[in-house]
C-alpha cells in the first residue's frame, strides 16, 4: 500500500490474488524465490502521456493517455484499452496485472498490457471521437508493435474506434502491421471477436453449472451492463435456453420478466450500437419491461447472475441479497465486478462464482486468434473461431478445477484462475532470468 497510494483497485485486485498463492507457494517453495511475486506487482512499463484534440466548436480539449506493459514474460503486451472518465492509473494497472494472468490461462502467447483514456465518449459527435482517437495513436503508435504490445477494445473502445485507431497507426508507421485486435472484418478482423468475451462468459458458466449436473436450459438468468460483453451474454444464455430477465447501465436497470427475445436484442443493439443510447431508450420502445431508475440488477431473483458493467458493481449486501434469493451461478463477464467480500461471500455460501480472469477470458482469447490469422494472413470461418473458443474456455475451467479442487470437491475458482495463471508466468519468468 505504501508503494501504491491513491490506487485502491489496484492493491484489490493485488491482495485478491496474494491470497489464493500464499498458501500454493508454501507448499511450493521454487515460487518464493527470485522475487518473483515482488517482480509480479511492478509493471514493467507504464507509459503516460498528453492527449490534445479540438472538439467541433473549435476548443482546444486536454486528456490523459496512458499505457500499461505489465508483463512481456509469455509474449507481446496485450489488453485493451478502456475511454471512460473514471480512467486512471490505479484502474488501468488493476486491469494490466489482471490481465496478465487471464492471458496466461488461455494458454496463447501473450504477455499483459491495458492502456486508456479519461476521455468520456458520451455525447460526442462521430468526427471528434475520431480526432480523439487519432491524437491519441499519435503518441501511443511509437510505443507499439505486432511484436511488443498489441492493443484491443475494452469500455468505450469498440469497433469504430479500434478502425480510426488501426487507421491512424498505419498512416504514421507505414506499415500495414496488424498492431490492434478487434479490428473491422474488412482489415484484418476476426469473425466472432465481437461476440467472443460475452460468448465465452456464457461457456465458462455451461462448464460450471455442468459440475453440479445442470445447464442454462429453464434457468433465470440476469446480465448487467449493456454493452459489447453484455450483448453478447444475453444472446448466448437466450440461444441455450435461459430466461434473460435484466440488462443495465450506469442510469439503471431494465426489468423484463417476460425474458429476452431475438427481437428486443435486436433493439437494444441498435439503441446503444447505432445511436449510442441509453438503456431508458431501449425501455421506452418494447413494452411490457420496467426501467428501475439508479438500480442495479441484484435485487432480482434469479438462477444464475452475469456482471458484464464494470469494477465494483456487486458488493457484499448485493451478494447476500443474490445468495437469499438462491442464486446457483455468478460467472463475470466484467473485469473484477464483485468487491473482495462479495466473492468471499459466494464462495463461502456454496456459490458457483468465476472471477472475471477465468470466464471473461474469450475476448481475448479470440483476440489471440485473430493474431494468428493475421500473422498467417488468413481468415478463419466463424465455426472455427466459435468452436477453438469453446475448447479455450473448457480448457481455462479445467485449469480452475486442477488448481481450485478443495479436500471436500467444491471448486473455489479464485484460486484455481490465480494459481494457474502465476504458475505459467512464473515457469517463464524463472526461466528467463531475472530481468
Ligand atoms: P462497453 O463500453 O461496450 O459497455 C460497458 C457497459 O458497462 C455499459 O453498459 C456501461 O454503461 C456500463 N458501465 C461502464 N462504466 C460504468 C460505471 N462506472 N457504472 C455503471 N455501469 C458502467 O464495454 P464492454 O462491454 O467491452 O466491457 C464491459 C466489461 O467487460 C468491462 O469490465 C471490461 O473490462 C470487461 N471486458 C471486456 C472485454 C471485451 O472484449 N470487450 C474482454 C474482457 C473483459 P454506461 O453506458 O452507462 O457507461
Amino acid at each position: 500500500a505504501q508503494r501504491n497510494p491513491g490506487q485502491p483497485e489496484f492493491l484489490q485486485a493485488v491482495t485478491e490474488v496474494m491470497e489464493s498463492l500464499w498458501p500454493f507457494i508454501e507448499n511450493n517453495p521454487k515460487y518464493a524465490e527470485h522475487a518473483l511475486l515482488e517482480r509480479l506487482v511492478e509493471p514493467e512499463r507504464i507509459i503516460q502521456f498528453r492527449v490534445s484534440w479540438t472538439d467541433d466548436k473549435g476548443q482546444v480539449q486536454v486528456n490523459r493517455g496512458f499505457r500499461i506493459q505489465h508483463s512481456m514474460a509469455i509474449g507481446p503486451y496485450k489488453g485493451g484499452l478502456r475511454f471512460h472518465p473514471s480512467v486512471n492509473q490505479s484502474v488501468l494497472k488493476f486491469l494490466a496485472f489482471e490481465q496478465t494472468f487471464k492471458n496466461a490461462l488461455t494458454t496463447l502467447p501473450m504477455g499483459g498490457g491495458k492502456g486508456g483514456s479519461d476521455f468520456d465518449p458520451k455525447g460526442k459527435s462521430p468526427a471528434e471521437v475520431m480526432r480523439f482517437c487519432q491524437a491519441f495513436v499519435s503518441e501511443l503508435f511509437r510505443h507499439v508493435g505486432p511484436d511488443t504490445d498489441v492493443p484491443a477494445g475494452d469500455i468505450g473502445v469498440g469497433g469504430r474506434e479500434v478502425g480510426y485507431m488501426a487507421g491512424m497507426y498505419k498512416k504514421l508507421s507505414n506499415t500495414a502491421a496488424s498492431v490492434f485486435t478487434g479490428k473491422g472484418l474488412a482489415f484484418g478482423g476476426s469473425l466472432i471477436r465481437p461476440e467472443a468475451t460475452g460468448y465465452g462468459t456464457v461457456y465458462f458458466a455451461q462448464e460450471m453449472l455442468a459440475t453440479r449436473g445442470q445447464s442454462f436450459e429453464g434457468k433465470t438468468v440476469s446480465v448487467s451492463g449493456s454493452g459489447n460483453v453484455a450483448q453478447y451474454a444475453v444472446e448466448k444464455a437466450m440461444e441455450l435456453g435461459a430466461k434473460v430477465v435484466s440488462v443495465s447501465d450506469s442510469s439503471g436497470t431494465v426489468y423484463d420478466a417476460a425474458g429476452f427475445t431475438t427481437e428486443k436484442l435486436a433493439i437494444l443493439m441498435d439503441v446503444k450500437n447505432n445511436k449510442y443510447g441509453r438503456v431508458n431508450d431501449y425501455a421506452k420502445l418494447v413494452p411490457g419491461v420496467e426501467f428501475l431508475a439508479g438500480k442495479r440488477p441484484w435485487s432480482i431473483k434469479v438462477d444464475v447472475a452475469l456482471p458484464c458493467a464494470t469494477q465494483n458493481e456487486l458488493d457484499e449486501a448485493d451478494a447476500k441479497t443474490l445468495i437469499a434469493n438462491g442464486v446457483l451461478c455468478v460467472a463475470e463477464g466484467a473485469n473484477m465486478p464483485s468487491t473482495i467480500e462479495a466473492a468471499k461471500a459466494f464462495e463461502a455460501a456454496g456459490v458457483l462464482y468465476a472471477p472475471g480472469k477465468a470466464s471473461n477470458a474469450g475476448g481475448v482469447a479470440t483476440s489471440g486468434l485473430e493474431m494468428s490469422q493475421n500473422a498467417a494472413r488468413l481468415s478463419w470461418p466463424a465455426e472455427e473461431v466459435d468452436a477453438r473458443l469453446l475448447q479455450i474456455m473448457k480448457g481455462i475451467h479445467a485449469a480452475c478445477v486442477k488448481y481450485g479442487a478443495r479436500a471436500d470437491g467444491t471448486i473455489s475458482y479464485i484460486d484455481g484462475a490465480n494459481i494457474a495463471g502465476f504458475v505459467k508466468v512464473a515457469d517463464a519468468m524463472l526461466a528467463q532470468g531475472v530481468i
